[in-house]
């Protein structure tokens, strides 16, 4: 069947208001819940097959993050899709004010590789619990878990409510023309740009989960041992091609070799090894030599090394960085860290926000002056004090970005309510109102409308 049939069908379908009905949407996620319980080994060997990432992480990152958002809908779809009352204002008395999360009809979701699980399913979650009917479009460049996705969903469930198309850019490039309700895009800014340009020939109102350079500062303040583990498992974590990973780090100059010995020694520790289970392969050739070309030989502090034909880079730190280097012109999305070292805090907050609102920043500090500047000056995504990465877990907070790093946020409840309208009704009673309102309008009347306003 050609998409375009398919899209259709999804339109038709949704119009019967089947996908309205509570049971109906949780018999699918119920559905979709136990088909990757059952295929959860065909899952990982799928994503080891595409850069090696391990059934550690595949489940820690990818396969428990849809798990849980399955089991946080299926638990909260009730009040979620509830009408909710609202105060009735003085003028429009005698009248009750509700509003109805409604969907929206058919969504388009657009995934990214490098976590190809969590950032196609998750969105696909959140379009079916409120009610919407789905196209999901993998990304092609994790091959394996492109195929995957597709042969769990379309072998399973009604093409004309949910189905995986599978595609690279020139099919992407075909499917944007066509008209959604939603689009949910992840991947990089740039391409971000080329669907938000294409969503606006429809008018459709989009989702754009995007990149950017997220730093992570460390002070003389801070946890100086539980700074570096974290700051080391969540920069190497699948391979550093992770949106929300410390893209550089900002090392206060009195600790700042004391610092990078620690995360030399964790590095060590961590033991991430070619071949190893700790850690993910570079995703493609391209990408091996676009990161090749970022590590300057003599600014490496540690690490460096790499094995093309596994398409393994080392974890590297490189020290002496300027904020000139190429290191620092592009989102690095792969196992490099460029260290740079600062002498004044406030300044430091300056330098950043010269740049790109990103999609994440980290503080490492015990210093409660500056947790108050970091979270109250800079403007970015989300993000941690004393940590890394781990704000994605709590799925009371909001994901996404601002400004250069994206529009709009889900996860839990904002997840739904991003793939919602909010419909806005006004009952009132067909008695009890002042006839102030109608003409013939009065000088006398005026003065009531005034006081009542
Ligand atoms: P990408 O932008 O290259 O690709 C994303 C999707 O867009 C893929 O499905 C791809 O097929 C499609 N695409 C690529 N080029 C296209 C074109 N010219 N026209 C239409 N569609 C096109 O991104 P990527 O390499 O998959 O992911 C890396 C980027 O994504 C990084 O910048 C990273 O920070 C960002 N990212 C953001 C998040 C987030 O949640 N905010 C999560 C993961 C990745």
């Amino acid at each position: 069947m050609e998409i375009q049939e398919i899209i259709n069908h999804q339109k038709d379908f949704f119009k019967t208001q089947q996908t309205k009905n509570i049971k109906f949407r949780k018999m699918y996620l119920e559905k979709l819940r136990e088909l990757i319980l059952k295929n959860e080994e065909h899952l990982y060997q799928a994503i080891y097959k595409d850069f090696g990432k391990s059934k550690f992480d595949t489940f820690t990152t990818e396969i428990s993050f849809v798990l849980n958002d399955i089991d946080y809908y299926l638990k909260n779809l009730h009040s979620l899709s509830k009408p909710k009352k609202v105060r009735t204002n003085l003028v429009n008395q005698l009248g009750k004010s509700k509003i109805h999360p409604e969907p929206l009809g058919c969504v388009l979701v657009i995934g990214a590789w490098n976590y190809p699980y969590q950032l196609s399913l998750s969105p696909v979650i959140a379009a079916l619990a409120a009610g919407n009917c789905c196209i999901l479009k993998p990304s092609e460049i994790a091959e394996n878990t492109m195929k995957a996705m597709a042969r769990l969903i379309n072998d399973n469930f009604p093409p004309e409510y949910l189905y995986v198309y599978e595609g690279g850019i020139d099919e992407t490039t075909e499917l944007l023309k066509l008209k959604f309700d939603k689009i949910f895009f992840t991947g990089s800014t740039r391409v971000g740009k080329i669907v938000y340009q294409a969503a606006a020939e429809n008018l459709t109102p989009v989702v754009l989960e995007l990149g950017g350079k997220s730093p992570a500062i460390v002070t003389k303040d801070a946890n100086l041992e539980t700074a570096a583990k974290r700051i080391v498992w969540g920069k190497f974590l699948n391979a550093g091609q992770t949106c929300v990973a410390p893209d550089y780090l900002l090392v206060e100059e009195s600790i700042h070799e004391q610092f990078l010995e620690m995360m030399r020694k964790y590095i060590t520790e961590f033991k991430y090894k070619p071949d190893s289970e700790q850690y993910t392969r570079i995703i493609n050739q391209k990408n091996f030599q676009r990161l090749i070309k970022l590590i300057t030989k003599e600014k490496i502090y540690f690490g460096g090394n790499s094995d093309e034909d596994k398409l393994f880079i080392e974890p590297t730190l490189l020290t002496h960085v300027d904020w000139e280097d190429d290191v620092m012109q592009e989102e690095i999305f792969g196992p490099i860290l460029p260290v740079i070292g600062f002498t004044n805090f406030n300044m430091i907050l300056n330098t950043i926000l010269e740049h790109e609102k990103p999609l994440a920043a980290y503080l490492f500090t015990r210093n409660s002056e500056e947790k108050e500047a970091f979270t109250t000056k800079l403007s970015f995504g989300g993000g941690c004090i004393n940590d890394v990465v781990m704000h994605l877990g709590n799925d009371r907070l909001p994901f996404g970005g601002v400004g250069n790093s994206g529009i709009g946020n889900y996860h839990g409840i904002y997840g739904f309510e991003a793939l919602s309208h909010q419909k806005s009704i006004l009952e009132k009673a067909n008695w009890g109102e002042p006839d102030i309102k109608y003409p013939p309008y009065s000088e006398k009347k005026l003065s009531w409308i005034r006081k009542l306003l």
